[in-house]
């Protein structure tokens, strides 16, 4: 079987020349705990100092290596007191730049003297410039050689300089490259859907020391084959790190909670509308699971609007009816608060006691919420992040329902589960409006099965969506004008909070100023981040309860906030987001009887790939399609990616650019999981961690 890691490295960080404990403390930081961790630090990007530049071919932008002779080197006081030294190489000139310097430095840059920098040029006043190089002066005439490899730059910490970091990292390849374990060296060949992928140790010695020629820019976009097999191997750690995560909770016991049919039959009947297919398909996967005596870890994936809401409060009935407690958490006071009027509405005709949790309570009604958890007075808890926090104590929790579960990590959905007590878990059900595609579900959610809804409930009236130059902005607000008088109310998303230099963006603060003067005696409100959950709680009911009319926010309201008379949604800047985020923004309209409409702004030129965003966005409504489009349409550097994984954190892969890899990592994990447990735990170990992950469940 296969060994442990790696038995020939030494587990010592201070088995490395110049390594002592407190240099091993600070490399800890950067989740290095032993030489074989050096390893897979890997560079977040490359120098190339391989090739000299000639000065007259350097490109604004671009770094590079150049050489020349120093003309002059003088301290200007223009604005802010500045060092320029001047040099040329026959084929141009060149201004190096410093702003912080000293006498010596001023000193030895010598008219005559040879220099050689490396730096990105910008054009200065004077011609090109460099700020702040680094530079060598040169014992000229002697030729001294350049690089030999790519210049990797690590990630660094405070106290583990670059150059520190490139010699231990060279001094562990050196010693130990061919001790790495290649854990998938035999499987890899196995997977049909899989490219040919370079074996462990070349990739590692080509990442960390990629020879002159080596292709940059697949290297920048992260798609080079040693890329991939890395990212490949880092997927499967997650994976398979869920995969034990929910074998463990299989062998868990758990209360069983079958239907309460009586319970059932009476709340379905007082609802006033009848479940969808999807919704009772739904339903019927939670009751089975919940029938069964080891806790159920169930996703419900729904666009926005498809009324997950109401699955969730039928599966709390099972568990109230059997005498348990049910906990459901959201990412924002907000969304808890409508999840608690929804459940209240629902629930209070039965006498069932729903309370309320969150960080914000003050002391008193805290405790006295508090107290009725403790003694199970409390049947229903909701709230947000709070509800796991030290001091809450659940008297017999049975089911932990979380919303929206991509804000929320692995792990805190764990420590919920660890407040049911020691020998029982909770039954955990899980909803997310982010429809990710299937592979990718499969790989991120492999602790889960998963149910979806994937219709609306009937009635509701499409959501005409148009796409408009913000040129045409004066038509959009008059179009607001009237729906306001009307009755209705619009909202109207922008994307930033204040005025930024770095992107064009609407800024939600001078849009509401805008429409608070031209739209006159109508009720314009304001929702940011920066408020407060108070303030953003008392708009947002002002909103709801139509004291205004307009509701300016940036993307906050994207959370489950329903307003059924709301039915236009303005969002600004559309062509800078991504497709399921303008989705899931545009579900927040069309939840009532009227017609409703969402207008996408946006600053022309235009991008290809915008164009054909909003184009995917004019013409389909299901969001998984749009999910599926959206991992087509990714432009490279877009962090789409980041928010639907919640905390997952990678080093190597990602989710958009690698989903490709999810099929194989699925393959892969299931093979290994039979035939190779040790190869497992050391996949799980070298990417993730062994303790934090899978210690505790
Ligand atoms: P989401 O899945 O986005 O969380 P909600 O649970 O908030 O959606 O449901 C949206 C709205 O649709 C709510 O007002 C809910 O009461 C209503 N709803 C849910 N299911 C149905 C149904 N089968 N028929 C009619 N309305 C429904
Ligand atoms: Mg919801």
């Amino acid at each position: 079987m296969a060994a442990t890691a790696a038995e020939h490295i030494p587990t010592d960080l201070c088995a490395l020349r110049g390594v002592g404990p407190a240099l091993a403390e600070k490399l800890n930081r950067l989740h290095v705990y032993q030489p074989e961790d050096l390893l897979f630090l890997l560079p977040q990007r490359y120098e190339d100092r391989t090739r000299l530049t000639p000065i007259g071919g350097l490109l604004p932008g671009n770094s590079a290596v150049v050489e020349g002779e120093i003309e002059l080197t003088e301290i200007v006081y223009r604005r802010r007191r500045s060092l320029l030294c001047r040099i040329s190489d026959g084929t141009g000139s060149l201004t190096l730049r410093f702003f912080y310097f000293s006498r010596a430095q001023q000193a030895g840059l010598e008219r005559g003297g040879r220099i050689r920098c490396y730096g990105s040029a910008r054009p200065g006043p004077a011609g090109k410039e460099m700020v702040h190089p680094e530079y060598r002066l040169l014992k000229s005439p002697v030729h001294e050689p350049l690089e030999e490899c790519l210049t990797p730059v690590y990630p660094t910490t405070e106290g583990v300089q670059q150059t520190r970091l490139r010699r231990l990292i060279g001094q562990t390849l050196d010693a130990w490259l061919g001790e790495a374990r290649d854990y998938l060296k035999s499987e890899l060949t196995a997977v049909e859907t899989l490219e040919k992928l370079p074996a462990l140790a070349a990739c590692l010695e080509y990442l960390h020391r990629p020879p002159p020629g080596a292709d940059l820019a697949a290297l920048s976009a992260g798609r080079h084959p040693c890329q991939r097999r890395l990212a490949l191997e880092e997927l499967l750690a997650h994976h398979l790190s869920l995969r034990l995560i929910r074998d463990r909770l299989r062998a868990e016991s758990a209360h069983a909670l079958p239907i309460d049919h009586e319970l059932r039959q009476r709340f379905i009947e007082s609802l006033g509308f009848k479940l969808t297919a999807g919704q009772t398909r739904a339903l019927e996967d939670i009751d089975r699971d919940l029938a069964q005596t080891h806790p159920m870890s169930r996703l419900v994936q729904g666009d926005v609007g498809c009324g997950k809401t109401v699955v969730a409060a039928a599966a709390a009935l099972n568990a109230i009816g059997q005498g348990c407690q049910v906990a459901i958490m959201a990412p924002t006071e907000l969304l808890a608060e409508q999840h608690r009027e929804s459940f209240f509405a629902w629930l209070d005709p039965f006498g069932i006691r729903v309370t309320w949790l969150t960080g914000s309570l003050r002391k008193n009604p805290r405790n006295k919420a508090l107290a009725e958890i403790a003694t199970g007075e409390a049947q229903v808890i909701v709230g947000t992040h709070a509800l796991f926090q030290e001091g809450v104590d659940y008297h017999k929790l049975g089911l932990v329902i979380v919303d929206e579960q991509h804000r929320f990590g692995v792990h805190q959905r764990l420590k919920l589960m660890e407040k049911a007590g020691v020998d029982v878990r909770p039954h955990q059900l899980v909803m997310t409006a982010t429809p990710i595609p299937r592979t990718l579900a499969m790989t991120l959610y492999a602790d889960m099965d998963t149910s979806q809804i994937r219709e609306l409930p009937p009635g509701r009236q499409p959501i005409r969506t148009v796409a408009i130059a913000e040129t045409r902005r004066d038509e959009v607000i008059e179009r607001v004008r009237q729906a306001c008088l009307g009755g209705r109310r619009a909202y109207w998303v922008c994307p930033l909070i204040e005025e930024s230099e770095a992107l064009p963006s609407q800024a939600a603060e001078s849009t509401h100023a805008m429409l608070t003067e031209v739209l006159e005696g109508i009720e314009v409100g304001l929702m940011h981040g920066r408020m407060s959950p108070e303030q953003k709680e008392r708009t947002m009911k002002r909103f709801a309860r139509g004291h205004l009319s307009v509701l300016v926010a940036t993307t906050v309201i994207e959370v489950g906030v329903d307003v059924p008379e709301a039915t236009l949604m303005i969002i600004e800047n559309a062509e800078r987001m991504g497709l399921s985020q303008l989705h899931q923004l545009r579900g927040r309209v069309g939840r009532g009887p009227g017609e409703s409409a969402c207008v996408l702004l946006y600053r022309s030129p235009l991008s290809d790939m915008a164009r054909e965003r909003l184009e995917a966005l004019r013409k389909s409504n299901d969001g998984f399609e749009l999910a599926q489009k959206d991992l087509e349409l990714r432009g490279p550097g877009e962090v789409l990616g980041t928010r639907q994984t919640g905390m997952l954190q990678l080093r190597v892969a990602d989710l958009i650019r690698d989903a490709d890899l999810a099929a194989p990592v699925q393959s892969l994990g299931q093979r290994l999981l039979q035939e190779k447990p040790a190869a497992v735990r050391a996949i799980i170990e070298r990417w993730i961690g062994g303790a934090e992950r899978f210690g505790k469940v």
